[in-house]
């Protein structure tokens, strides 16, 4: 008799050992940490309640493309290659920018290994809704699924919820083992109203509801009790007054600048021999931080990059770099160290543990989706330690699923 018990318990172990596990990543753009506490968020809230509650801490600089690529790679900016929205490259003379559809999907741009990649090479399936770079063939691949993001019209929001329920009633042998999904919103409302604003209180709760009908379906489905659900997103959003623009090209000569790109921060591009003069001219303008390439503080992990200004000049919270008026609303791209540039982190599923923890760095979220996974990470310049106390006992030496 105890030898069967014996038995049974091996079963046991051995099968939750070998059990597929499914991770579903979703990205709610400019999600700030704080909305749940602002305002009406039962869903997220339910997920804290029940799983991880948590923040991200971004990369530097708090903007999207950077952000959801270091998501993706657990690599810095600065060593991914996205440093910016917009960035220009000194070595190549080539310029990146959101507005360039040939531009953004060139995979020259993209180094480092998306875990969708990773994934991919270590047999398991892949699907992958509009996340920045997930159009891009890196390392000479695309997810297994993937959506243009250029392509329109593209899937709205509930036709996303669905087509991710969709993949993961699919017969095992072709469900996707990880599917990553990318929603706009609450940025763009966060951009036009500000952070603190009824239209933005709105959207976050149209987010919400949408995120509780996804959850509430998954919990339909036979694989429910397999499924790790994260919703995390890239970065916060601050409020900027209309009369805190601020214009450097005043203090500036036309023949020291090469190129700048960005508002928050700015990347300037200076002509050979320049960046002193730049330095100098700017380093004593209200309310913007300037520093040479060179000297860029260490826990910003930005400079290394040809992609990167000879001269950054990074505003302070609340203003915005720019020649032409500004209207008022919401922005980001600051120091991620400042609270209000900080997102969302929640997860909730059968790797979790029910844990409020402390804010943690973004580079470290490529390394928990590989250990949730059960693969390999390529190198990145995160580490699992930082969030171990976020996952089960099981996972916590490097196990299995
Ligand atoms: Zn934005």
């Amino acid at each position: 008799m105890k030898k069967f018990f014996a038995f049974i318990i091996t079963l046991a172990l051995a099968a939750n050992l070998y059990a597929r596990h499914y991770t579903v990543v979703v990205s709610l753009d400019g999600f700030r940490w704080d909305y749940p506490q602002l305002y009406n968020t039962p869903f997220i809230d339910y997920m804290a309640s029940q799983g991880v509650e948590s923040g991200l801490i971004p990369s530097f600089p708090s903007k999207t493309f950077p952000n959801h690529y270091t998501l993706a790679t657990g690599l810095y900016p600065d060593h991914h290659g996205i440093v910016g929205n917009d960035f220009y490259d000194s070595v190549t003379k080539e310029s990146f920018s959101l507005s360039s559809k040939a531009a953004k999907t060139d995979s020259r741009f993209y180094g480092g290994e998306p875990v969708w990649i990773t994934a991919q090479k270590q047999g398991l399936h892949t699907t992958v809704f509009y996340w920045p770079g997930s159009d891009v063939k890196v390392k000479g691949s695309y997810p297994d699924k993937f959506f243009k993001y250029d392509e329109l019209p593209r899937l709205d929001y509930s036709q996303r919820i669905d087509s991710i329920i969709h993949e993961l009633e699919k017969p095992a042998s072709s469900r996707p083992e990880l599917i990553m999904a990318y929603f706009d919103q609450p940025d763009a409302s966060g951009h036009l109203y500000g952070p603190h604003n009824k239209h933005t209180r709105k959207m976050v709760a149209i987010i919400d509801s949408l995120m509780q009908n996804l959850y509430n379906r998954i919990q339909q489905l036979p694989v429910a009790a397999d499924v790790n659900l994260i919703i995390l997103s890239d970065h916060g959003m601050a409020w900027v007054a209309k009369e805190h623009q601020i214009r450097v090209m005043p203090y500036l000569k036309k023949e020291w600048i090469r190129k700048i790109s960005g508002n928050v921060p700015a990347n300037i591009y200076t002509a050979e021999g320049c960046a002193d003069s730049v330095y100098t001219a700017l380093s004593h303008v209200d309310h913007i931080k300037v520093w040479k390439k060179a000297d860029i503080p260490a826990y910003l992990h930005y400079g290394s990059s040809p992609r990167v200004g000879d001269v950054v000049a990074t505003p302070d919270v609340g203003y915005y770099i720019i020649e032409d008026t500004i209207d008022a609303g919401g922005t980001h791209g600051y120091d991620p160290e400042l609270q209000d540039m900080h997102a969302l982190f929640r997860a909730i599923g059968p790797d979790f543990n029910h844990v409020s923890a402390p804010h943690f760095h973004n580079v470290n979220v490529y390394a928990l989706i590989c250990r949730l996974l059960g693969i390999t990470p390529a190198p990145n310049d995160g580490n699992i330690k930082e969030t171990e106390i976020l996952l089960k006992e099981s996972l916590k030496s490097g196990g299995n699923s």
